[in-house]
């Protein structure tokens, strides 16, 4: 019999697992990943930003944990020799719009305290020669990481505190009884006390294998990216954002310097028709089936259905991707784009058809599971960890 079984080896159920494992040193606690490591899914497919919490509803769980894992992210780094590189980011207005857009987001800096300077058009050029906007905001806090790297440093402190990892085994049936749970595995079979489900793109689906209705289903965008080609990992001083549309869910494609010292352009967001779908043409009908009945993924479908349209041509034709970029990095062009991995997001959307802003969790008696946890969510990992943590302990103390 286990204490507690956390399934899934991203960042989110190696940063539980181990905090879990720090607050109960006795209980025996096992990580069950599907994959033959951690880190497979989203965690290893994102553009590694420390994020600061620029844009998160003030009040919010994003704006809170991400302000607080901005700051735990670099302590853990500097604890277990895990890189990073706090690099400043830069949000580029390119227009009057933008530029009105952008006194919204200065003021939310503020309430959402963040030190923050403006820049007139002269003095983004002075830090940034390759780059043209109107004026800027700049985030001296925002940084870059390997998220991959810390997981792997989270899942060997978990270890070494005595806490057991199962790679390929992929929960496929829940049980909650009375007294325990039953995990079924591809693996084995194990009982256990609590569970934590960190699922991901399968957030839903784990939270129906234990019977319940979560309320929203997961819908999976894809995020894809080009490198810069190598003569360009120079380019920029930091990472440069534009100023978002706040009637779209993600922030636009930026310029990224990545912790290898190269630099990627992405991401952009395009329905995938496969969960855990790397390529454009990964199809699972399973995942379109349920996509395609959901009367909230057909809403959101139908509200977005022009600027949906417009990322999947960009998608396909590298122009109308560059030209995104070119807006604030004129000086590119198509041969600098070169191929990169995309990445997988998991978005849960709700019945009734909004896109869940921040993060959600969704209990049982003997369980607590992560319904949604999108960018900064990486960023968040050792808040929601033990925000985690402290849900756990209400349960077993109840
Ligand atoms: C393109 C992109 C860019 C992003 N950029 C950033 C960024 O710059 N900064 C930031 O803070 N955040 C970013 N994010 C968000 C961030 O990557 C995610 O929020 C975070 O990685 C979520 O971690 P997780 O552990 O919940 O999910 P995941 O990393 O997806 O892990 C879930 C794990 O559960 C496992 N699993 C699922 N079902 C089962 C099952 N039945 N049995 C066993 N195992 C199972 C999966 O195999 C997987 O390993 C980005 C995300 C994407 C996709």
């Amino acid at each position: 019999m286990w204490d507690f079984i956390i399934i899934g080896g991203g960042i989110l159920g190696m940063s539980t697992a181990m905090q879990l494992q720090q607050a109960y040193p006795d209980k025996r606690l096992l990580v069950v990943e599907k994959e033959s490591g951690p880190a497979r899914h989203q965690t290893g497919h994102n553009s590694g930003v420390i994020h600061a919490g620029v844009y998160y509803t003030p009040g919010s769980l994003k704006a809170r944990f991400c302000l607080e894992g901005n700051r735990a992210t670099r302590e853990f780094c500097e604890r277990h020799n895990v890189d990073y590189d706090i690099c400043g980011k830069l949000l580029v207005a390119t227009s009057a719009l933008e530029r009105q857009r952008m006194e919204a987001l200065w003021e939310r800096t503020a309430t959402n305290g963040l030190e923050r300077q403006w820049l007139e058009a002269g003095e983004l050029r002075e830090r940034e020669p390759n780059i043209t906007g109107v004026a800027g905001i700049f985030v001296p806090s925002s940084g870059i990481v390997d998220y991959a790297a810390v997981t792997r440093a989270m899942a060997a402190e978990f270890t070494r505190l005595g806490g057991e990892i199962r790679y390929g085994a992929e929960v496929t049936a829940l049980e909650e009884r009375r007294e325990e749970l039953v995990v079924t595995t591809s693996d084995d079979t194990f009982t256990s006390r609590y569970l934590v489900s960190c699922s991901g793109l399968m957030a839903d689906r784990v939270i129906r294998l234990l019977g319940k209705d979560p309320g929203f289903t997961i819908c999976p965008f894809r995020g894809e990216y080009y490198r810069l080609s190598e003569r360009h990992d120079r380019i920029v001083n930091h990472l440069i954002y534009p100023i978002p549309d706040p009637a779209m869910p993600f922030l636009g494609v930026h310029l990224t310097r990545m912790i290898d010292g190269s630099v990627t352009v992405g991401p952009n967001a395009v329905l995938a028709l496969k969960r855990e779908g790397y390529r454009k043409q990964d199809v699972s009908l399973r995942d379109m089936g349920q996509m395609l009945s959901h009367p909230g993924i057909l809403k959101v479908l139908g509200k977005h259905l022009k600027p949906g349209l417009t990322e999947m041509k960009n998608s396909f034709y590298k122009r109308g991707y560059l030209a995104l970029v070119q807006k604030y990095c004129p000086s590119l062009n198509e041969s600098d784009l070169t191929p990169y991995p995309a990445g997988v997001r998991a978005q849960a959307v709700s019945w009734d058809g909004k896109l869940v802003d921040d993060f959600l969790f969704v209990n049982t008696r003997r369980s607590v599971n992560v319904g949604n946890a999108p960018s900064p969510a990486a960023t968040s990992a050792l808040p929601i960890g033990a925000h985690i943590v402290e849900q756990v302990k209400a349960l077993v103390e109840a």
